[in-house]
């Protein structure tokens, strides 16, 4: 939102302004008043074959998009700045619009020129906003990725007994997705970030609240304000029956207040930007929470699931293990990944879908030619529901439905897992009557507007079949017309043409325009038009043929155009039925991805359970590996990892991991973390053997940055980062930590990773690997039970260090930081340098040791010690205190006890 003082909305509020209004010419006061109504959008304004932009709107899209700034007219004395787009490009320029962050409102012609002319010569046509583009209520294929979902969140809070209450709804109307989930305040940017939405709307007064501060910096430029009547509570219920047409929600299941205000706003929004058009969106669909895996924001983003901290998909978790051929399986797999399950028996239907795969290669090549040519049925829905559809999507919806039945049938097995089943399920429910009707409506190829006509199949409609024929007659007429005129007036080259000012008419060079000039020819050709080198005419024959083929044009196009909307309502009457065949369809391509996937990198079927057990036996790095693997590098030396309680311990325990820079610690954190990750997403894992018991949080710490925005050093955020997660872990959690305490002076950094180690392991009681150059901290192993060393082991050879990337019991001696900094490249003298002051500091810690932290720090020994004795002085400041009575002392007397105790006070 523009704040008062912005330069920009002062010059927007002049320009709507009475005077600045009363002074404009019509279109220009058309353009002000409607582009006052959208402030917060660029207001493209159709006119003709264009969208032209003006005032800052011009200056500012001309430098988002790199076109040329020109002047149209004057505004009170001022050049007005313009720019515009062809109206065929358009979407080009949206995308990239919207890319930068822009909200873009279409404004179009809403009436036909000719009636605007009716009211007088200087009156201007009528335009209005059709639909207000923005990141969040995409439709255009063009506008969309197909393997991400894009969705619109809205948030909402409620007071209710003097708390808050928290909800989030989340729809995608390029998919009719909607869902719902209650939140709280500590999960909320977490739940956000599981749902990655393009968009996330908030009302104002939440917005600015200041407790919510760190939410709405942490969301970014995601969140877009909004006036607070969107998230009514009173009247939620009501709005979003009457979007579904029913009288209660009660059939829907019940939401709290704050759901139904989450979802009441998101429509709300969606009726606000699509204008007249309503999205076909399935009823919303209640997530509980807590049934998948909580990830914080910041693990999130370190472990580059969707997308690299620079933000490419390009080396991410999703892009090394998605093999899916269709874009809604690719969704779903990046939602899936999103939020793995906490539930083993969840997550092992999934597995067994991947392993009926994997047992039958041959079913699934046969299926995977079948998806490899799906169509993306929910979002074909989607325009046709919103009136943005053409032939070609009413074609993708007939192929993805035949398609679809197709696969039912390739997935034909008495012993298919209740995944697949009930996938096949849906298939078969697909209407049969409305697939068959868009095979006899629809022509095989289709053109891309539905104004071009020609899509409906010859032979489907009689009287728009006899139109065609007298089209197509019209056409040979027309041509026999010109032989016979050519060989009347005896001009060869007379030609019949044809274009939009003068319809059909006939032309002949002006050399020869003589002989239909004639005074015979008079009577027949009428003259209409002498160009430079060219004459022409008609003749009241061609004007009779010409208005039959017109007519037949008009007639045929009108009829074509009726059968599109009779067979669009009925796709958008079967919209349920679709969506959920679309949906087996995604579900049927992921556990194919993920079959062959496992088969293509040798991944097992991990063992999930409700134990505490953490066994990875030859765990590799997904991404790593197929990085590695490209380079055609060294292999990837694969590594176990064992974290499962043992013995009378009772909780899983925690891996202290020294060793060299560059050694491979961080790869062996997070390959741990991802393992666990795939498996609960329902995917085999890069492993000889895994045994998991069920994590309900993942906490990591990798990887430093800074949040200078925020004012926060990199030290600061990894405090923060930290205390999240010593707060929140508990014994089922999986927490993984790469260097705490890097940032400061080396006795704080190694106090604060001590204690943390401590607090993990006494408190938290959680599974964990805990990554350091602290190499004293490997002592704790000998007080805390569940604590092991292991090291990343190295050869050392001619005074070069060798890494062999592999995981073992012990701790490292030493860091090899000036060996890695050798091989990084920094100058010998700098090098040779460094090792001195080594050798010298190695030397003084040697002969005084300043720290032997083991013997001196017992553990908890700050909680358990009794509180400190006064010091002495203070005994005594204490009897000569209570010898002193206020009440029977002159100002004197108090005087002097005031002297003798600050004497006290301060003696030695
Ligand atoms: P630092 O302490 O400097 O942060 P580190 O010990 O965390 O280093 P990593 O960043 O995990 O080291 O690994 C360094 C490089 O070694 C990686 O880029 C990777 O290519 C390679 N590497 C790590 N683990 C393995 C492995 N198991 N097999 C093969 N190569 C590996």
């Amino acid at each position: 939102m523009l704040k008062e003082t912005d330069p920009k909305a002062e010059r927007a509020a002049r320009l709507a302004s009475t005077e600045s209004l009363s002074s404009a010419t019509p279109m220009i006061a058309q353009f002000i008043e409607i582009k006052a109504a959208n402030p917060d959008s660029l207001l493209f304004y159709r006119m003709g074959d264009f969208y032209e932009l003006f005032f800052d709107d011009a200056v500012e899209a001309s430098r988002a998009l790199g076109i040329t700034l020109t002047k149209r007219g004057q505004h009170m004395g001022e050049a007005i700045p313009m720019c515009g787009v062809p109206v065929h490009a358009a979407d080009d320029y949206l995308q990239k619009l919207i890319g930068l962050g822009y909200r873009v409102a279409v404004c179009e012609q809403v009436e036909d020129p000719a009636e605007a002319k009716k009211r007088g010569a200087k009156s201007v046509v009528r335009r209005d906003v059709t639909r207000l583009v923005t990141p969040g209520t995409l439709t255009e294929e063009r506008l969309l990725n197909p393997s991400e979902s894009n969705y619109l969140m809205a948030l909402a809070r409620v007071r209710s007994g003097g708390a808050n209450g928290f909800a989030l709804a989340w729809i995608d109307i390029s998919t009719g997705v909607f869902r719902l989930a209650e939140t709280s305040p500590a999960r909320l940017v977490a739940d956000i970030m599981r749902v990655d939405p393009r968009e996330v709307i908030v009302a104002d007064t939440v917005f600015y609240d200041d407790e919510m501060r760190a939410v709405f910096h942490a969301l970014g430029r995601l969140t877009v304000p909004q006036p607070g009547v969107l998230f009514d509570s009173s009247s939620a219920e009501g709005r979003v029956a009457r979007f579904f047409g029913v009288a209660t929600l009660d059939g829907f299941g019940s939401f709290s207040r704050a759901e139904l205000a989450a979802a009441s706003a998101a429509i709300a929004y969606v009726e606000k930007t699509q204008i007249a058009e309503r999205p076909a969106l399935s009823r919303p669909e209640r997530e509980a929470t807590s049934s998948a895996l909580y990830i914080d924001p910041a693990t999130r983003a370190n472990l580059e699931l969707l997308r690299t901290l620079a933000g490419s998909r390009e080396g991410s978790l999703l892009k090394a293990l998605d093999r899916t051929v269709t874009g809604g399986g690719a969704r779903l797999l990046a939602e899936r990944l999103m939020a793995p399950l906490t539930e083993p028996k969840s997550i092992d239907a999934r597995l067994d879908s991947v392993a009926h795969f994997l047992a039958a290669p041959g079913q699934a090549d046969r299926l995977n030619t079948a998806l490899k040519s799906m169509t993306d049925m929910p979002r074909a829905l989607s325009r046709i529901a919103l009136n943005r559809g053409g032939p070609r999507d009413l074609g993708a919806l007939r192929h993805g439905m035949a398609t679809a039945r197709n696969i039912a049938e390739l997935l034909e097995a008495s012993d298919l897992p209740a995944e697949l089943a009930s996938a096949r399920k849906a298939l078969i429910g697909l209407p049969a009557k409305l697939i068959e009707r868009l095979h006899e409506t629809l022509a095989e190829d289709l053109p891309l507007m539905k104004r071009d006509g020609g899509f409906v199949r010859a032979g489907h409609h009689g009287e728009l079949d006899e139109l065609r024929d007298l089209r197509d007659q019209s056409r040979k007429v027309i041509a026999g017309l010109q032989a016979r005129y050519a060989d009347e007036t005896g001009v060869k080259s007379l030609k019949i043409r044809h274009n939009n000012v003068l319809g059909y008419y006939i032309e002949v060079t002006a050399g020869n325009a003589g002989a239909l000039t004639g005074e015979d020819a008079r009577a027949r050709f009428i003259h209409r038009q002498t160009m430079a080198s060219a004459m022409r005419f008609t003749t009241t024959e061609l004007s009779d043929l010409e208005s039959r083929i017109a007519n037949a044009a008009d007639r045929a196009l009108t009829i074509e155009l009726s059968i599109f909307d009779a067979v669009s309502a009925a796709v958008v009457d079967a919209a349920d039925a679709i969506r959920q065949a679309a949906q087996a369809v995604s579900v049927i391509d992921v556990a194919g991805a993920l079959a062959v996937l496992a088969e293509e990198q040798g991944y097992c079927r991990p063992t999930i359970d409700n134990s505490l057990a953490f066994q990875i036996v030859s765990g590799r790095h997904p991404v790593v590996e197929q990085a590695l693997r490209r380079s055609a590098g060294q292999p990837f030396v694969a590594n176990d990892c064992d974290l499962s309680p043992s013995g009378e311990a009772g909780n899983g325990a925690i891996w202290l991991l020294t060793g060299p820079n560059m050694g491979g610690k961080s790869t062996f954190l997070r390959q741990n973390a991802l393992i666990a990750i795939m498996a609960q997403t329902g995917s085999f894992v890069p492993a000889g053997s895994a045994h998991i018991g069920v994590v309900d949080r993942l906490f990591s710490r990798v990887g430093a940055s800074d949040d200078l925005a925020r004012g926060r050093s990199t030290f600061m955020v990894e405090m923060v980062e930290t205390a999240a997660i010593l707060n929140q872990a508990s014994e089922r959690s999986l927490v993984i930590l790469d260097e705490i305490g890097r940032g400061t002076a080396t006795f704080d950094g190694l106090s604060i990773a001590w204690a943390s180690v401590e607090h993990l392991h006494e408190v938290n009681r959680c599974r964990g690997l805990f990554a350091t150059h602290y190499h004293e901290l490997t002592a704790l192993s000998e007080k805390l039970g569940r604590l092991a060393n292991a090291t990343m082991r190295v050869k050392e050879w001619n005074g070069d260090v060798i890494f062999l990337h592999s995981v073992g019991p012990g701790a490292a001696d030493r860091s090899y930081g000036i060996q890695v900094a050798r091989l990084a490249g920094l100058p010998e003298t700098v090098v040779e340098r460094a090792r001195n002051v080594l050798a010298r500091l190695e030397d003084t810690e040697r002969k005084n040791p300043a720290i032997s932290l083991i013997d001196d720090l017992p553990l908890f020994a700050a909680m358990s010690r009794p509180p400190p004795a006064l010091p002495p002085s203070d005994d005594r400041l204490k009897t000569a205190l209570d010898a002193l009575d206020p009440d029977d002392m002159t100002p004197r007397d108090a005087m002097e006890a005031l002297y003798r105790l600050k004497g006290l006070a301060f003696e030695p």
